[in-house]
């Protein structure tokens, strides 16, 4: 190999230590972390709570800014009974759309609304992400994790086609994304997330024997992060069908 291909490869290994994407955990601990995106929100964010404690699971939850400066005592009891609390910015806009200053922005005023409470795990709305977005998570002091397993559970289906998604791809260390409440969506009829707290009680009892729910933090000290050059444009056609929670809810 000549030097230059050594120095290439030598750059991209760094690049990748610092600014990949963490995806999942190589481990052989039998440990999976749930995450709960978009939240907090009272009709369905302490139910949840409430079956995690049930069932002895830790999660994380990647919350909204504007709503955890809503509901503060919400983000206090998750904080209390254990669970991690991390940014998923302040409004929920896609990052691609916004220059890095508002971006850090975004970030900052989340950091204001969850107090003491916050950990410096980042998830971009939407999982929209390039390398300066990516960058500026990074001067900002945060690990962006995505997911491993996604559910959809923002579209239109049952707890039984949740968990069809989510079972067969079930292994050690695995990130699964799940919504506590939609920041936005396509269709106010999506917006109940019961299925998704049923599907939830249903993986805790089918794998609460083989595997231990963890919080992110927590599944990251169980082994190496797995890392990804992680890009991803907004559909510009999708966007634009979305409806914002915000628009209508907040102060
Ligand atoms: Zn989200």
């Amino acid at each position: 190999m000549s030097s230059k291909d050594k120095l290439r490869r030598a750059w991209k290994r760094l690049i990748s230590r610092s600014l990949g994407t963490i995806t999942g955990v190589e481990t052989d601990i039998p440990a999976i972390a749930l995450t709960f995106d978009d939240g907090p929100d009272p009709r369905f964010t302490e139910k949840l709570a409430g079956l995690l404690e049930k069932y002895n699971a830790r999660a994380t939850f990647f919350v909204v800014g504007q709503s955890a400066r809503r509901y503060p005592d919400i983000i206090k009891r998750l904080a209390e009974a254990g669970h991690a609390i991390a940014n998923h910015s302040w409004s929920h806009q896609s990052f691609l759309t916004l220059n890095s200053r508002q971006r850090r922005k975004q970030i900052r005023m989340w950091e204001k609304a969850t107090a003491s409470y916050g950990c410096r795990l980042f998830r971009p709305p939407f999982g929209h992400q390039n390398f300066w977005s990516r960058l500026d998570a990074f001067f900002m002091g945060y690990r962006v994790v995505t997911w491993t397993i996604l559910a959809e559970d923002w579209l239109d289906i049952d707890a039984q086609q949740i968990l069809s998604k989510i079972t067969p791809k079930i292994m050690p260390g695995s990130i699964i994304l799940l919504h506590d409440t939609l920041h936005t969506y396509l269709d106010e009829k999506y917006t109940d997330q019961t299925p998704t707290l049923e599907a939830v009680e249903e993986l805790l009892v089918r794998f609460g024997d083989q595997y231990q729910f963890v919080t992110l933090p927590r599944l990251l000290d169980f082994g190496k992060a797995r890392k990804t050059d992680w890009r991803r444009r907004p559909d510009s056609a999708w966007m634009s069908k979305l409806k914002r929670a915000d628009s209508t809810s907040l102060p």
